[in-house]
């Protein structure tokens, strides 16, 4: 045996078992440190996560190389991944892998990525200028050349300035001149005094200063347009001013070049994003530049909760309500969450902002766990829009949309305001059926119906992508099909025949499939190049389009009569959200809700921007039935293309874990059923779940502690595919 290699080292490799694996080393290993491993017949890369002097006679493999030399991981993302992979019961190697960029997921050494060094002028005192270069002709020549622009890629000077090199150096040691590495253009930093803040906007702020240095919670609750961004931004500059960084998550949809530029302009252009939409190597640049110290603040979507920070200051999670924070396959993580769990491992504060917050985030503010800070005036003259609902038992809406809707729009029309058109479903119609044979447009891979979209002549699946051609004639028969319900597409062959002079947009996932051409649409709204905008969920999150004064709801009641006991609050934050986007700048908004419940007490509430009440009703509603936030759920799911093999599957996992249950005197959590899941066939594969819950998070992770080991060893967890989910958020 070769006795070179003294330690052992126990290794997270990314594969999906719950367990790490030992190997030799020829010396002590940090934990977070990345190790090429042989694993089977491959090689794999693995992260260390401790290590041991007690060497010894085991017959273990040898780590093939080790690739860094400081560990990828930082200390405490490296506690805050081991932390999730535990809260998560997620396979631990998978977890440290989500943890680091793409690139250092592949046996690369850790190098800094390449960038080009820019240089600028960092003095302009006239005085030391001139006397510091008085006899130095080629460093005043540079020293000119430099003062002409903002900054100056170093690369370029050879060709202007002889000499330039020791030129460059001398300045540089004098303090007349920076250098500096960017990994892309440096905007002219551009830097825009901050504005004045309301009273209310000041207090918030100014909680949130106050706790810089230490570990706090903060909700923002700020009704839409109250400023809520201003808020982040005064106490980013605090943190900034401080020598510290600042993480900003936001969804997906709000990262626009829109939001990055006003950040940017805020906090002094030195401001990195990391997208799902980047290059691996412009993520590792980002994710290299914030881990050196060299940005002051990173504006990231759901992952960015992973970016190591060298001076971590302040962590701000915009729209915390929002659903694309939830990961929803392989590591099921929850970026606000885990973003809670970093500021207390970094001992610093995290703001959370919503106008309408989760129940979760509320119910922290009830159990004292969460600071509230409330903006309640929309800013500057803007005022809330008025909502009304229209009834459609009395003004039926057979193509969609109702007379006094039709009516309410030629009038913003007629004044050249904008109008924004909701609907959360995109295609033609959602159910499509022959009244000559009964024919039903249905997938045939998911228990769903398939929506027809006119434009591509196609009958669409929603769930699995699944697409059949078809028209308006019946497949079976050759009988013209009729199409029940609308979709955007429909709503705006509607106004198309309705208003055939107003200019259309239509805002959904498939005009605009791509980042780019959404922010494109966005522009020419805002630009005001379009009169009548029809959107789904797209257009309802923080966009500023102050033309607009009229929004109209095609449908609210699908959110009232879900089997999914979060539809309610669904249906209430994106009403909410998309009213908001009424009435932006003076002019009075109004709000029309379309719906055959008019006097549901949920409707009344949202007549009245009263999320509190309906907060209140809605938590007191989950108290009495057990639900989230009060109680917590995991959920098992399991799938298989054997209809009955996946139910099977769980209820055999049901029996290990009351047995184990019986055993640890853990009779406070609560096994239910397994059952076949709401929508059982999704993609041509059977599903079913399995719930477990629990007032109270200790016992419940003790019980799976136990239990996923003896489920991960039994032969029958080889015959599904099966996964947990710890505070589930999709239950369909
Ligand atoms: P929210 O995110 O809360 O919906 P925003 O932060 O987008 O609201 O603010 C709404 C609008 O009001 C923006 O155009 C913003 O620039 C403006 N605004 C907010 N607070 C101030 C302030 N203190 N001074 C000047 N403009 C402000
Ligand atoms: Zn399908
Ligand atoms: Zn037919």
């Amino acid at each position: 045996m070769t006795d070179n290699l003294r330690s052992v080292v126990q290794v997270a490799v990314p594969v999906p078992l719950r367990r790490y694996f030992d190997y030799k080393a020829e010396r002590d290993l940090m934990p977070g440190t990345r190790v090429l491993v042989p694993f089977g017949r491959q090689k794999l890369v693995g992260v260390v996560l401790s290590a041991d002097k007690q060497a010894g006679a085991r017959e273990l493999k040898a780590v093939l190389r080790v690739l860094d030399e400081t560990p990828a991981l930082s200390k405490n993302l490296f506690s805050l991944l081991s932390w999730a992979s535990g809260y998560y019961h997620h396979p631990v190697g998978e977890v440290m892998s989500a943890g680091l960029p793409v690139l250092l997921r592949s046996p690369q050494d850790l190098e800094a990525p390449a960038g080009d060094r820019y240089a600028r002028v960092s003095t302009d005192d006239p005085h030391i200028r001139d006397q510091l270069l008085n006899r130095a002709p080629a460093q005043r020549a540079l020293y000119h050349h430099l003062q002409a622009k903002e900054w100056t890629l170093v690369a370029e000077l050879g060709s202007v300035v002889p000499g330039w090199r020791q030129a460059l150096g001398a300045l540089e040691e004098k303090s007349l001149v920076e250098t500096r590495v960017f990994f892309r253009d440096p905007l002219p930093a551009s830097w825009t005094a901050p504005v004045p803040l309301t009273e209310e906007q000041e207090y918030a702020a100014r909680q949130i200063c106050t706790k810089l240095g230490q570990f706090h919670s903060a909700l923002l609750q700020g009704i839409t347009g109250s400023g809520k961004t201003e808020v982040y931004m005064s106490a980013a500059r605090a943190c900034i001013a401080q020598g510290k960084q600042v993480l900003i998550l936001v969804p997906e949809i709000s990262l626009t070049p829109q939001l990055v530029s006003r950040v940017r302009d805020q906090l002094g252009g030195n401001v990195c994003t990391l997208h799902s939409g980047m290059t691996d190597h412009a993520r590792f640049r980002t994710w290299w530049m914030a881990r050196e110290g060299e940005v002051d603040a990173v504006l990231g979507t759901r992952s960015a909760v992973f970016t190591q920070l060298r001076n971590p200051g302040l962590i701000v999670v915009d729209e915390e309500h929002d659903a694309s924070y939830k990961q929803q396959d392989g590591f099921r993580y929850h970026a606000r969450d885990l973003a809670i769990k970093r500021a207390s491992l970094d001992n610093i504060p995290i703001v959370l902002g919503s106008a309408t917050p989760s129940m979760e985030a509320l119910y922290n503010v009830q159990t004292k766990r969460f600071q509230l800070l409330e903006l309640s005036q929309r800013f500057g003259p803007a005022r809330l829009p008025a909502i009304h609902t229209v009834n459609l038992n009395n003004f039926p809406a057979d193509d969609g949309l109702s007379r006094p809707v039709l009516s309410a729009i030629q009038q913003r029309l007629d004044r050249s305001e904008q109008v924004i058109i909701y609907i959360n479903r995109r295609g033609y119609a959602p159910m499509v059926r022959c009244y000559q044979c009964l024919w039903e447009a249905e997938c045939d891979h998911c228990d769903a119906r398939l929506t027809y979209h006119q434009k591509s002549r196609q009958f669409r699946c929603h769930h699995c992508g699944h697409t059949r051609h078809g028209d308006e004639r019946c497949p079976a028969c050759g009988a013209t099909l009729y199409f029940a319900g609308s979709g955007t597409q429909r709503i705006e062959k509607v106004l198309l025949g309705r208003f055939p002079h107003a200019r259309l947009c239509r805002v959904d996932r498939d005009e605009a499939s791509t980042a780019n051409k959404l922010y494109k649409q966005l522009k020419s709204i805002r630009d005001r190049e379009v009169d009548i905008i029809i959107g789904t969920q797209l257009i309802t999150k923080g966009h500023d389009f102050p033309a607009v004064s009229l929004v109209c709801v095609v449908n609210a009641d699908q959110g009232l009569f879900s089997t999914d006991f979060r539809a309610p609050e669904y249906m209430f934050q994106q009403l909410l959200q998309v009213s908001g986007r009424a009435g932006r700048a003076a002019a009075n908004g109004e709000v029309m809700i379309q719906t055959a419940f008019p006097d549901d007490p949920t409707i009344q509430m949202i007549k009245q921007h009263d999320y509190d009440s309906f907060a209140r009703h809605c938590l007191t509603q989950r108290e009495t039935v057990g639900y989230p936030p009060v109680t917590h759920f995991a959920l098992f799911r399991a799938e298989s293309a054997k209809q009955t093999a996946a139910v099977k599957f769980l209820r055999h996992a049901q029996q290990i874990g009351t047995q184990i249950q019986q055993e640890h005197a853990l009779d406070q959590v609560e096994i239910l059923d397994a059952i076949p899941s709401p929508m059982e066939k999704l993609a041509g594969r059977f599903r079913a779940q399995l719930l477990i819950r629990c007032v109270r998070r200790g016992p419940l992770h003790s019980l799976l502690n136990h239990w996923l080991p003896v489920l991960e060893g039994s032969t029958q967890s080889r015959t599904v595919r099966w996964s947990i989910d710890i505070d589930p958020m999709d239950m369909s």
